[in-house]
């Protein structure tokens, strides 16, 4: 058994690291207080291989393992999940293509991402579909060689700033078994009857762009659907236990920038004469945040070294994504108590982390929705 990064990884690290602190610090708290798209700063980061990181050499991308997917988004949630996530997401839906996409797809859309040029994004959920996914109700019709898309996506990240999305419509309504009958199809940005609208007023990750798609008889060739018609839910089963673990990996970098800032403001802060870090209150908090994170770690760590070995590890990615959004939730809180009173204003990073840390707890599965896939994969 071996747990230690290779010297590979501990590159990777302090360079993501140097990125985050020299371009990400000193502009964090500017995007998220206007909940603008940190556009110049993922331009460098697309410049570093950050943007569309887990896309293949062969399309431009810098082809990282899972586990080093995780190494840079514990690193880059770390300092600023806001923009992290608008880094890390400039791909979403690209897994799809990576693995089901033709050779044409894989060139029109992998390499402009990779490239830094064009924004993608995922779109699944909708006004009254989130958890039950089944649910979805855009409709995709077959018109001669192309295929007519009618319907509203929610929440979709990169909504008002991307160029090309995964869609999930529904392909047959009358497929028998809930999860048939769905598919996945590209829908550029600038076809006639697309249109978005930014959602502002979010939480945290503010930086991050949020937004509704509205599909009103967009059409889209026959080359833009991805992989097998109906079978989108086999397709998209497929990465979950990649994406969990990347969710996963977003709340243990959270849970680690919280406790990285609590353990220095714990030895600069002094009441009753002394250092607060010497009382044991202090102590035992920093001791169970500085616990929680590393087991969050281990779990993560662990699930992304088994998607890399390509086991099938469903049980283990909900655990994964359960548990470190969970920490990330409790140490961020910890860390706002710690601070006290100047832990509740911007001056500080940990009342970015307290808001930030809790979407991990909901998209990409809620808590609930975790447990439920553990509890039934334990009761199978
Ligand atoms: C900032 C942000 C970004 C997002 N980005 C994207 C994106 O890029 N693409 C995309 O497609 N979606 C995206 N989402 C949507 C996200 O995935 C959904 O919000 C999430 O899946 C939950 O769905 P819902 O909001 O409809 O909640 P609901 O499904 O309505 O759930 C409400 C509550 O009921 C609970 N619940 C529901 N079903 C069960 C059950 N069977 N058992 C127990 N409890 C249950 C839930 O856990 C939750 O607590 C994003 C959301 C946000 C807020």
């Amino acid at each position: 058994m071996e747990f230690g990064l290779t010297e590979e990884h501990q590159q990777i690290r302090d360079e993501v690291r140097r990125f985050a602190e020299n371009e990400i610090v000193p502009n964090a708290e500017e995007y998220d207080t206007a909940e603008t798209f940190p556009h110049d700063i993922v331009d460098e980061a697309a410049e570093m291989g950050l943007v569309g990181a887990s896309i293949p050499i062969e399309y431009g991308g810098a082809g990282y393992s899972t586990l080093e997917s995780v190494i840079i988004a514990e690193e880059l949630f770390s300092h600023d999940p806001g923009i992290a996530l608008s880094i890390m997401a400039c791909s979403f839906g690209t897994e799809a293509i990576r693995e089901f996409g033709t050779e044409d797809q894989k060139e029109r859309f992998l390499e402009p991402v990779a490239a830094g040029e064009k924004i993608s994004g995922a779109a699944i959920s909708e006004p009254d579909t989130g958890s039950d996914v089944s649910s979805v109700s855009t409709r995709a019709e077959k018109d001669g060689d192309e295929w007519v898309i009618n319907g509203t996506k929610m929440w979709i990240t990169n909504g008002s700033v991307g160029d090309f999305f995964v869609v999930l419509c529904e392909t047959d309504p009358d497929a028998e078994g809930r999860y048939n009958g769905f598919s996945q199809l590209v829908v550029e940005a600038d076809r006639d009857g697309f249109s978005s609208e930014k959602i502002t007023g979010k939480m945290g990750i503010r930086a991050s762009d949020t937004a509704e798609l509205v599909l009103d008889d967009v059409r889209v060739p026959e080359e833009n659907l991805i992989g097998t018609r109906d079978a989108a839910f086999m397709q998209q089963m497929y990465f979950f236990d990649e994406t969990r673990t990347g969710v996963a990996a977003q709340g243990l970098g959270i849970a680690k920038g919280a406790l990285e800032a609590s353990l220095d403001y714990a030895q600069e802060r002094e009441q009753f004469g002394k250092s607060i870090s010497e009382f044991q209150a202090i102590q035992h908090k920093l001791a169970d945040m500085a616990t929680k994170t590393e087991a969050a770690r281990n779990l993560t760590y662990k699930a992304a070294w088994n998607v890399d070995q390509g086991n099938d590890i469903t049980k283990l990615a909900s655990m994964a994504k359960e548990y470190a959004s969970r920490v990330a939730v409790d140490v961020a809180d910890e860390a706002v108590q710690i601070h006290g009173g100047a832990g509740y204003v911007n001056d500080f990073p940990v009342e970015r982390f307290y808001r930030d840390s809790k979407i991990t707890q909901i998209y990409e599965g809620t808590t609930e929705i975790q447990k439920n896939i553990i509890a039934r994969e334990l009761l199978d």
